[in-house]
């Protein structure tokens, strides 16, 4: 039996005011070598799908979204917190968040990914019943199907428990019939599976309906203009006595508000972390400049207010990603308590293989960094993690315990070998760079 003690978890707002001791912080130098390898996996995703084609997915070139999102799918990355037994692989929300951090540098597709496997697919899994849950999570989590979430509607945004569209149960009880319009709809111009938001005659609250595009009554406006992530779809998406089957409900009657605004929640960290990873490579993108512009015969970057300004951006990288895997791991520690408690956290939050705090790696049987390491604050481990840094983006085949998310599935192992070293401690300034910003 573990004799290990742990701390209470935290309720609501109560890290303001309650006394924390150092190792009960987490800390992203706490990742274990298996989530460090599924953050390099996403990362080498983008460098080979994303990256060389994002002037083509900005242009929306037909098709290329949906076979990016199915090849993301064939590597697992769409299931990376999909319980195993509906076809992922059951990780705890501190590695989802490192791979929605990952995936965030990858402009539009950033996007995409994050509405597929947040909004798209957690109504479900998080509220579907057994039925549901088989029909649909196995077939979102392999790429399959593509999903969006239509909450807002024309005349309902902030206050989206004020929408207009309308679920009418048939006479013969059988199916649902939907009228209304949404719009803003994120993956709506090639969704398969949309979670729909909709008052069942005159209720008060809204109902929560799991509807396929094949069930017909489907039309969409052309992709909106917008002024950035502009490879991204956003759709108005109009139901026209589209008919659903009563088993679609999902939840119960009028429970639908409480989805909506419970899996935005989860949007809301999900977002910090997506917004973490394109600041990062904005960061990176802006240094490799700064080094290779030359102005009054050197670079840039050996100018003191340029120094700053990447420095400010190092900073504030650092403070957000603090922040953002303190929470995670918070939230894990609050689904801990649950389920001691005894909760069904099946439906509330999947929690599998979370991360421990102290004392070994199971698979490893490395002793994990503690959150204070030998006296050191964790901006004094990442000071000096800067000072030594080699040379980014070492290519080193493939280590033999390196995870292959999907090689049971797979006829041949994916093209890619070559493995971008990441490992933030290892990976110093550029030569001529400035030393205390050339970092992630
Ligand atoms: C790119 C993009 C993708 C989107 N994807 C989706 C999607 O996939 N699915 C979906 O359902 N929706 C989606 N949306 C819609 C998005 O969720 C809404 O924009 C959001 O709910 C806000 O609604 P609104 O834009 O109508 O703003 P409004 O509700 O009109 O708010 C306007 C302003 O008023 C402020 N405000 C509102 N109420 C208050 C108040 N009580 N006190 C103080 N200030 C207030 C707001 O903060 C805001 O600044 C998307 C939007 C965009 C731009």
């Amino acid at each position: 039996m573990s004799t290990e003690t742990k701390p209470k978890a935290l309720q609501g707002g109560e890290f303001l005011i309650r006394e924390s001791a150092p190792q009960d912080i987490f800390i992203p130098e706490e990742f274990n070598e298996e989530q460090r390898m599924i953050a390099q996996t996403c990362t080498e995703f983008l460098q080979q799908n994303v990256w060389p084609n994002v002037e083509k997915i900005d242009h929306q070139e037909e098709g290329l979204m949906v076979s990016l999102l199915e090849k993301a799918g064939e590597l697992g990355l769409l299931g990376i917190s999909v319980p195993e037994d509906l076809g992922g692989f059951g990780k705890d929300f501190v590695t989802t968040m490192l791979a929605t951090e990952r995936t965030g540098a990858g402009y539009s597709f950033s996007v995409a990914i994050a509405a597929h496997t947040g909004i798209g697919t957690l109504p479900t899994l998080y509220y579907g019943n057994e039925e549901q849950r088989k029909k649909y999570i196995p077939k979102l989590a392999s790429g399959e199907w593509k999903a969006c979430y239509c909450l807002t509607e024309p005349g309902s945004g902030s206050d989206a428990n004020s929408g207009k569209t309308k679920a009418v149960l048939t006479p013969d009880g059988k199916h649902y019939i939907i009228n209304g319009q949404k719009m803003w709809i994120t993956n709506g111009g090639f969704a398969d599976v949309f979670t729909v938001f909709a008052k069942i005659d005159d209720d008060k609250n809204l109902s929560a309906f799991i509807v396929e595009k094949g069930f017909g009554g489907i039309t969409l406006n052309p992709e909106e203009k917008k002024m950035g992530i502009k490879g991204s779809s956003t759709r108005q998406v109009f139901f026209n006595d589209c008919k659903v089957p009563v088993e679609n409900l999902l939840s119960t009657r009028e429970n639908g508000f409480k989805i909506a605004v419970n899996i935005l929640n989860i949007g809301r960290i999900k977002l910090a972390g997506a917004a973490l990873g394109g600041a990062k490579q904005t960061l990176d993108i802006a240094i490799t400049y700064a080094n290779e512009r030359q102005q009054f015969g050197k670079s840039i970057s050996s100018f003191g207010a340029i120094q700053q300004k990447l420095a400010d951006m190092a900073i504030y990288c650092y403070v957000v990603e603090s922040a953002t895997y303190r929470c995670s791991y918070d939230m894990e520690q609050a689904i801990e308590a649950l389920e001691a408690g005894g909760a069904d956290h099946d439906r509330a939050v999947e929690r599998r293989g979370a991360v421990r705090r102290r004392g070994r790696d199971p698979e490893s049987g490395r002793q994990r960094m503690p959150g204070l390491c030998g006296g050191r604050s964790r901006a004094d481990l990442w000071w000096h993690g800067l000072q030594r840094r080699k040379p980014c983006r070492a290519r080193v085949p493939r280590q033999p315990d390196q995870p292959d998310l999907r090689r049971n599935e797979r006829d041949q192992p994916p093209a890619h070998r070559g493995h971008a070293v990441e490992a933030r401690d290892e990976r110093p300034a550029r030569p001529d760079g400035p030393r205390h910003a050339s970092g992630f």
